[in-house]
């Protein structure tokens, strides 16, 4: 296929809005992670996949908006977000070391962050520095596909 996709400006505003996802094994990791950097995520507007959102929440006592669980459409949810332009950050803490039965849903979510060209980190450590960017508490202008003029060049 061609790729003739166009670009335009997108903007993310100063008050971030942030999806996190951690599979089982890893939500131990993301609540430590969230802990760890309560006072800036305080600052953002958050959500989480059911499971993850729960165990944060107990946690940090921070404020989630909850989605589905991820097996039941919840990373579909975030992906539909992303789609809209009304998410800015991905923190997703996917299981290296275990297969999942909505795998398909794990790589649709990795492939429409990638195609929204938003933040994402799926480690701690980048994790870090992802969230301690001067652009996070920041707006910031970044790059996204034009489908108008892409659909529009399809004939
Ligand atoms: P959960 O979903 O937070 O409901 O466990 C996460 C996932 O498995 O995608």
């Amino acid at each position: 296929m061609t790729n003739f996709m166009e670009y335009t400006q997108a903007l993310a505003p100063k008050t971030k809005r942030i999806a996190l996802v951690a599979h089982d094994h890893m939500k131990d990791t993301l609540t430590q992670w969230c802990l760890k950097h309560k006072a800036n995520l305080a600052k953002q507007t958050l959500c989480a996949t059911g499971t993850t959102g729960q165990r944060i929440k107990k946690a940090t006592g921070l404020e989630v908006a909850p989605l589905l669980s991820g097996p039941m459409g919840g990373d579909q949810q975030i992906g539909a977000k992303i789609a809209e332009q009304t998410l800015d950050i991905l923190i997703f803490f996917w299981d290296p070391l275990a297969s999942m039965p909505h795998d398909p849903d794990v790589k649709a979510l990795l492939r429409i962050a990638a195609v929204w060209n938003i933040a994402v980190a799926c480690n701690p450590t980048s994790a870090d520095y992802l969230i301690t960017s001067s652009l996070v508490n920041t707006s910031y202008d970044y790059r996204v596909p034009d489908y108008s003029a892409y659909a529009a060049g399809r004939e």
